[in-house]
């Protein structure tokens, strides 16, 4: 069994009792399966070995994660961030692998989700920021000049609203930026200036139903405003006390590099609610589209319950 990480977890481990008996026969022949020359099939097994949260399993995983494939691969590390907590998986190979990783591989980011459940997820980051050429050290001019310029379109903000408009779209249409420095950029901008409240607040509400994946991103500087250390929630009176609007605010984990994502905005009653970041919004009661501070990634916060 894995070492808990905080005491939560351990008060958990003590309360879950023995660990439920495993199919050790159908365990066997699922890592039989991640040796068989079709790709196809050591991916499902991997996948499968998602349901088996053992040491022999980890281990297995640890393996699968240098394999030919990159999809399996990214099915080996999914497989091993689903079983971290039970299950003993060493963490080099995991970690190595990822070095090898190419960086546009679909396998990148589920390792650094991976790394990220076994612990070392700030160093697994930091590989991925290097491989991608990310971080202002590494940056080329012209993305430097790029937002140089973004960063200029701040002077136009002014409780004229009408005239400071056209700049403030420049700004918000990058704040889903495939660049994460971009992304983050922006964002911190918008969330700096107190003329951009009205008119993120305005995208927000009115946007919610019909462009959800735009009002989400702009709800979520608001949130980057009042809460910029990202603490996991934030009820509605504060956001009404501070800003005057009314949202809550909460944090989900990305399904596809397990990053905290905090600052989603989201009804008071969700607070309460339990949620989930899922890879689709399939089968969800209430689900709000994010884009992930660190991979980029659109996942689903998928509610079991409807919290409107
Ligand atoms: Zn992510």
């Amino acid at each position: 069994m894995a070492k808990p990480k905080t005491l939560w977890d351990r008060i958990r481990q003590l309360f879950a009792g023995p660990p439920p008996a495993v199919d050790e026969e159908g365990q066997a022949r699922l890592i039989a399966q991640l040796q068989h020359p079709d790709p196809a099939r050591r991916s499902s097994a991997a996948q499968a070995l998602a349901g088996f949260p053992t040491d022999v399993a980890g281990a297995a995983l640890a393996e699968a994660v240098r394999d030919r494939d990159p999809k399996v691969r990214a099915a080996a590390a999914d497989a091993i961030r689903a079983i971290a907590e039970l299950a003993r998986v060493p963490v080099t190979p995991v970690m190595d692998a990822l070095q090898l990783e190419p960086a546009d591989s679909p396998a990148l980011f589920a390792l650094v989700g991976a790394l990220r459940a076994l612990g070392p997820g700030e160093a697994a980051e930091r590989v991925v920021a290097e491989k991608c050429g990310w971080g202002i050290s590494r940056a080329s001019t012209a993305k430097i000049d790029d937002m140089v310029a973004l960063r200029e379109q701040m002077a136009e903000f002014s409780p004229d609203a009408v005239r400071m408009q056209p700049a403030f779209d420049t700004i918000a249409a990058r704040l889903g930026d495939p660049d994460p420095d971009v992304r983050a950029d922006v964002r911190n901008s918008l969330a700096g200036n107190r003329y951009s409240v009205r008119p993120l607040w305005a995208i927000y509400n009115e946007l919610l139903e019909s462009e959800p994946r735009r009002a989400v991103l702009a709800g979520r500087v608001l949130g980057h405003r009042l809460n910029p250390r990202g603490a996991s929630t934030v009820p509605l009176n504060t956001t009404i006390t501070q800003l005057g609007i009314a949202i809550a605010f909460m944090a989900c984990d990305c399904a596809w590099c397990g990053r905290k994502n905090p600052n989603v905005p989201v009804p008071q009653r969700a607070l309460t609610l339990g949620c989930q970041g899922r890879r689709s919004a399939e089968g969800a009661a209430y689900a709000l589209p994010v884009v992930c501070d660190f991979c980029g990634h659109e996942f689903q916060v998928c509610f079991e319950q409807d919290p409107r």
